[in-house]
């Protein structure tokens, strides 16, 4: 990656933050940011904003929703030596004695590190009731942190004495799954992706589930495109299942973004990429996923390459001429 953008000819900023736009005559020009050398800007023809919360779709004031409940934010961890706990049932722990440590009731998931045996990456946590768009961010951060502090306390308390176990990373921040979402050229619904609908300018093929974690209180909900759910209401708790429709004889197998979700109608030479996504509150569930948003970059970089090349506003640019640089790309474009 690094060869690449180096290679072509790319200015990266690493260590900036993009800070306000700078529009002029309705176009936008350039935008403010904030460095180590103080204030500066950058002018451009095309902008993407891929900053997840919007920042720059919102600072333009572009027409925005929330949803009625967001997806609690996460803090992650990286625990080495849980393998040393043995058969402590360390989830019933947090479960049996977590308002000791000042623990909602709550659930969580981990997995193994490729080529790091003994370190597992721990999403234990959850920050309910709180928008890490904004001001609430700190209390957020905080809040994640000392819930990560208050599983390992637990463990050590109650845990086999001769286990050894260390926190060896916490995430850099903590990890937004839903914010404030910019209204696109389109909205991608529940019925596109539980029922797999596909798009003559689609640039994006998903195949996760949809994954809910639940606002305000533990659980996680899934759906799957084959017609089944489960529900996990707590840790500890036997997961429900249910179905959310009958099978039928041919099950969707994937869904599909289309372009038209990367442009707005607004500011001619802004492209919207990533979990800003304008989605219903269950094709959001699905689509948010990192092989998703990664495929809406890509298709957004395409579009601006092309608009620029070919001296048109985005809007005018062929979605099969995106399409087909995709695909030359090596993207799977059906
Ligand atoms: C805890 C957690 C677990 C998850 N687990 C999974 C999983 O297992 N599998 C999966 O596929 N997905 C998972 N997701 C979802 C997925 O990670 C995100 O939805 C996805 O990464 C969003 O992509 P994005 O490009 O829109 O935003 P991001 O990946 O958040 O990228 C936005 C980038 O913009 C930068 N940025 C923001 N504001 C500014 C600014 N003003 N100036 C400069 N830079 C800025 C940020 O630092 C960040 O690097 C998880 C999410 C969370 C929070």
């Amino acid at each position: 990656m690094i060869s690449f953008v180096v290679g072509h000819g790319i200015i990266p900023y690493l260590h900036t933050f993009y800070a306000a736009p700078i529009v002029e005559h309705g176009k936008l020009t350039a935008i403010i940011i904030e460095y180590k050398n103080g204030r500066g800007a950058i002018r451009g023809r095309q902008f993407i904003d891929a900053t997840g919360d919007a920042d720059l779709a919102l600072h333009l004031q572009l027409p925005s929703f929330e949803p009625e409940t967001l997806q609690p934010p996460t803090t992650c961890a990286k625990i080495q030596g849980l393998n040393s706990l043995g058969n402590f049932n360390w989830q019933q722990a947090i479960r049996e004695h977590g308002v000791e440590f000042g623990l909602d009731p709550d659930w969580g998931w981990g997995g193994p590190i490729p080529r790091l045996p003994d370190v597992e990456l721990r999403v234990d946590t959850h920050v309910f009731d709180c928008d890490t768009s904004g001001s609430q961010l700190s209390r957020a951060e905080i809040e994640g942190r000392c819930q990560v502090r208050a599983i390992m306390d637990l463990i050590r308390k109650y845990g086999p004495a001769d286990a050894n176990m260390t926190l060896v990373d916490l995430a850099a921040t903590i990890g937004a799954r839903e914010t404030k979402r910019i209204v696109a050229s389109y909205r991608l619904s529940e019925e596109d992706v539980l029922h797999g609908h596909w798009f003559e300018d689609a640039i994006a093929n998903g195949s996760y589930r949809v994954n809910i974690h639940h606002a305000n209180g533990p659980g996680i909900t899934f759906r799957y495109l084959d017609g089944a759910e489960v529900v996990i209401p707590e840790r500890g708790v036997e997961p429900v299942k249910k179905r959310w429709r009958d099978p039928v004889d041919t099950n969707p197998t994937f869904y599909q973004i289309p372009r038209r979700y990367l442009l707005q109608d607004r500011i001619p030479n802004l492209v919207l990429a990533g979990r800003m996504l304008d989605a219903d509150k269950t094709a959001f569930s699905a689509a948010r996923v990192m092989v998703n948003m990664n495929q809406t970059g890509e298709a957004a970089g395409v579009a601006c390459a092309l608009a620029i090349n070919e001296g048109i506003p985005i809007q005018s640019a062929d979605p099969a001429a995106i399409r087909k640089a995709l695909a030359e790309g090596g993207s799977i474009i059906v």
